[in-house]
């Protein structure tokens, strides 16, 4: 079956699944604190991974079509952005060390280069990190990514 929290193809143990721990059949407003805050960064987590797709699709399509960048660098960048996106939507542990490491290259780029931005496009760049760094960097999220919710 498919999980409904974390939408991941799944056996139950116990009626518990495996991946978020959570019980697939209770309604949300039976759940315990605990529970709340495992789906509070699942949500969190798919709202970070859906944001990677648009960023594959829209920002790098007009960087692509507007010769701004080379192409062969925004053809690079939207695949590593499907990628990430893929990889976070199986909430796979090598998507989430990929994720922290292209938000830590993608910080120190807007860093680095916030003055010869135009329209304060790095500032939102600093922010967006920010935010996933902040959704996913945490342990709830990390015990998702490492399947460690479970018995533990
Ligand atoms: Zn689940």
């Amino acid at each position: 079956m498919r999980c409904n929290f974390c939408h991941q193809r799944v056996e139950l143990i116990n009626g518990h699944c495996p991946v978020c721990s959570l019980k697939p059949f209770k309604v949300v407003k039976d759940f315990s604190k605990d529970e709340k805050k495992i789906r509070t960064k699942l949500i969190g987590i798919f709202f970070i991974a859906y944001l990677h797709l648009f960023i594959a699709l829209v920002p790098t399509t007009l960087l692509y079509f507007n010769d701004i960048w080379p192409k062969n660098l925004a053809i690079s960048l939207g695949v590593l952005n499907i990628f990430i996106w893929f990889l976070l939507t199986k909430l796979s542990l090598l998507g989430y060390r990929i994720a922290i490491a292209f938000y830590f290259c993608f910080g120190m780029v807007s860093v680095v280069t916030i003055q010869r931005s135009n329209y304060g496009e790095n500032a939102i760049g600093i922010i967006i990190c920010l935010l996933a760094i902040y959704l996913l960097a945490n342990q709830t999220s990390k015990s998702i990514f490492e399947r460690s919710l479970l018995g533990s």
